[in-house]
């Protein structure tokens, strides 16, 4: 085949040479759509190999991953004993469905799961990414109201917060609420019951900070009093809003939803996709304020980061409303070719075997209590309006002026700025607009997390200093 509809068909030498760097930097601008990334300012940055914390470029140049390969690496990179399980797994079968099948390294995995979550979470969905998991947990409430016991086909739609990220699919985009990710496919989009997001640093004026969680449950409250019969489902991120800019929320807001949503009959979807599988030092956020979930969506640091896999877990009281004959029609109407794939799953039980084995959630204190001292320390810049943390979560976040919290605008970039900085110092970060993310590996060492901290800071001090 050559020329007309199929003019690269002729073109080989992918195949055929060993392209030299300039050559895969061409083709890295040319070929590879990346993602959120604006293709026509892009500068090729090819890793290649990695070890423990530190990624290695097709240079030689050595970087620390300080945001886990955007927020999911957990046990570091080549962990022996993960790359042992994958290559053991792959020795017997990479890939076999789970559309009305099985395979013995799935199924320990969702035994696994099911053993580390909350008591009810007896059921577990896998999919391929964290999205899915989304996607998936809003299809099953939606179906559960349709054909549980007593049926409420009402409940048809989904209470969200502001700013909520939930990942990329148009589902999951609806029930996002990121403006500036999310405005273009509005059009699209399905109607979403939308309450505040419990805001501390850009809280309401004359609200006392431990009054904060009630003052926002109370905005729930009264939307859950005059919608509640139409909605099926509450989605929300536990703890932080990662993807808004790391926003923490107030102590004791995750258990009120969990109160109210059990008072009006909405199910609870926890999107743990950012903030599970020990990022937040506990291996799931929801076991800080001791709640149990309707759905648990995981993604990913699941597989220790390795791996495309997501999972959602349900309920047994939700599972059975799915239950009937073929004929009966009420099987779950939804899959992904390559869910509960074994090789990925297979990644994930030895990273949760590594939670075990080397005890990386107690390993975790001083690690959270170094970032905290770092941060304390970075907060008294001039022009970082607030410093937020969860476990091994952190976000900077840099103002114009910190008397107003008038943002920097978005067109200046400081965040990148900063991080171009750090990068120079061997430091791989990869900002929200004005916020500045630290979300290294679980693995990090207290000297490596003092580097980064310090790339971070001479980062804030070169791009604020204009200003
Ligand atoms: C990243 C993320 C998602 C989407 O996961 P993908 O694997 O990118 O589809 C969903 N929810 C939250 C909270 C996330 O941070």
């Amino acid at each position: 085949m050559v020329g007309g509809l199929w003019p690269n068909a002729r073109v080989t030498d992918s195949q055929t040479t060993t392209p030299s760097r300039q050559e895969l930097e061409r083709w890295d601008r040319e070929h590879v759509w990346h993602a959120f990334t604006q293709m026509a300012e892009y500068e090729p940055l090819l890793i290649e190999r990695a070890h423990g914390c530190t990624l290695v470029d097709v240079d030689g140049r050595a970087y620390l991953d300080g945001v886990s390969s955007l927020w999911c690496n957990i046990h570091g990179h080549c962990h022996p004993r993960i790359d042992a399980a994958i290559r053991e797994q792959l020795a017997l079968v990479a890939h076999t469905t789970s559309l009305g099948a099985s395979n013995p390294t799935t199924v320990r995995l969702a035994r696994r799961l099911v053993e580390l979550a909350p008591a009810s979470l007896n059921h577990v969905f896998f999919s391929g990414d964290g999205s899915s998991s989304v996607e998936v947990a809003l299809k099953m409430a939606f179906q559960y109201y349709r054909q549980r016991k007593d049926p409420r086909p009402d409940k048809t739609k989904y209470l969200a917060l502001a700013d909520a990220y939930h990942g990329d699919t148009l589902g999951s985009v609806s029930v996002g609420g990121v403006e500036r990710f999310h405005a273009m496919f509005e059009p699209l989009l399905f109607d979403v019951v939308r309450v505040p997001a419990p805001l501390v640093y850009r809280g309401p004026a004359g609200v006392p900070p431990d009054r904060l969680a009630d003052h926002y449950l109370a905005l729930v409250e009264r939307v859950l009093e005059q919608h509640h019969d139409e909605i099926a489902a509450l989605v929300m991120e536990p703890l932080v809003q990662a993807a808004a800019g790391m926003l923490v929320h107030p102590r004791g807001y995750l258990r009120g939803l969990r109160e109210l949503t059990r008072r009006y009959d909405v199910l609870l979807i926890a999107d743990e996709v950012a903030v599970g599988c020990g990022r937040t030092g506990r291996m799931f956020a929801c076991e800080h304020e001791d709640v149990a979930p309707d759905f648990l969506c995981l993604g990913k640091g699941l597989t220790g980061g390795y791996l495309p896999l997501a999972a959602t877990l349900a309920t047994t009281e939700v599972w059975r409303a799915f239950l009937g004959t073929y004929a009966e029609n009420r099987q779950f109407f939804h899959g992904h070719t390559y869910g509960g794939n074994p090789l990925a799953a297979a990644a994930a039980l030895a990273s949760l075997a590594v939670f075990d084995e080397e005890h990386v959630l107690a390993n975790m204190r001083p690690k959270i209590d170094r970032l905290a001292e770092h941060l304390a320390r970075i907060a008294d810049y001039p022009h970082v309006g607030d410093v937020r943390q969860c476990g091994l979560i952190a976000g900077i976040e840099l103002v114009q002026d910190p008397a107003t919290k008038e943002p920097y605008p978005w067109h200046q970039q400081r965040g990148a700025q900063v991080c171009r900085v750090a990068r120079d110092e061997g430091v791989l970060l990869r900002p929200l607009g004005n916020v500045i993310v630290i979300m290294p590996p679980l693995a990090i060492t207290l000297a490596e997390l003092d580097r980064i901290l310090a790339a971070v800071e001479h980062g804030i001090a070169e791009a604020t200093r204009d200003a």
